[in-house]
């Protein structure tokens, strides 16, 4: 069995960009990839290498965005906007990027939301997400009210509150938060948006208003800011531990599977964000 050493890297993982990601498991030559995140990830790199082997450590890692909708709430949305593109966030399950036109991610959302040739965009599952994008892109933005049960938490009072015990500390918001939340913020950015932001400022404090994972990576890559809490814990992503991943690499059990003619069609989605990114320079 081959073991690769995941470098780090801001492609296709979005807001798990500091975890291996599905773009690395399809570059990486292994033939078994353990997929230590959630259950959408471990299929994201399934339709990128659909002759590799994916394992999941524990098949109830699932995500409450990923889950909020399915193939027919995509329809459901055509229905009311015929004309419109369905621009679908990465977290989001096969079958779902497979009924959608073009994938994003948080960090490329407001780019490839301005390049579709349409005034009127639909963006699926994540309902803040969408209304962020929407506050900086030129189009016309119409939205699922899915949510991330992490960041949908956070109140604007709450980082008041926060501001007002930490006087001097950048607030820095995930763009899954609400968007009172990122409006309170002093920044909001994807993972590597938010590496780049503290890089830049080299604020003295921090407070990274998002998953506790994520908040931990992020202080880990940049250990001269003092970060304080609080953070939300993702009870998906603590579902993987190193036990489990063990585990499933003695047995082999719970492999990672997609229908073919779904991994194609999910496949062509996420190539298109690969292609506009690259056009766009992203
Ligand atoms: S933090 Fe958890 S629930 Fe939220 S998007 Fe990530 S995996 Fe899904």
């Amino acid at each position: 069995m081959n073991v690769h050493q995941p470098k780090r890297n801001n492609k296709l993982s979005d807001h798990y960009d500091l975890m291996p990601s599905p773009e690395l498991a399809s570059e990486v030559e292994a033939d078994i990839i353990v997929q230590a995140g959630v259950h959408f990830m471990a299929e994201t790199s399934k339709i990128l290498s659909p002759e590799k082997t994916v394992l999941m450590p524990d098949m109830e890692a699932g995500c409450s965005l990923a889950e909020s909708i399915t193939a027919e709430g995509i329809e459901e949305m055509r229905a009311k906007y015929p004309s419109a593109p369905v621009v679908s966030y990465v977290n989001t399950t096969a079958e779902v990027k497979a009924a959608s036109d073009i994938c994003c991610t948080s960090s490329n959302a407001v780019q490839i939301v301005n390049a579709m040739d349409s005034d009127t965009v639909i963006m699926t599952p994540d309902q803040y997400l969408a209304q962020n994008v929407a506050n900086e892109a030129d189009k016309n933005v119409v939205y699922w009210p899915g949510s991330c049960i992490v960041h949908e938490q956070y109140t604007a009072n709450d980082l008041r509150d926060f501001r007002e015990w930490n006087p001097g500390t950048r607030l820095i918001a995930h763009p899954e938060c609400p968007p009172d939340v990122v409006a309170e913020a002093d920044f909001s950015g994807s993972t590597s948006g938010i590496i780049k932001y503290v890089t830049d400022e080299k604020p003295e404090k921090a407070m990274l208003i998002t998953e506790c994972s994520m908040a931990s990576n992020i202080a880990d890559e940049l250990p001269e800011v003092d970060f304080v809490g609080p953070c939300n814990m993702c009870p998906y992503m603590k579902k993987i531990t190193l036990e489990k991943i063990l585990y499933v690499l003695h047995t082999m059990d719970d492999q990672v599977e997609v229908d073919p003619a779904v991994a194609e069609k999910a496949r062509h989605s996420v190539q298109a964000m690969i292609d506009l990114s690259k056009k766009l320079g992203l």
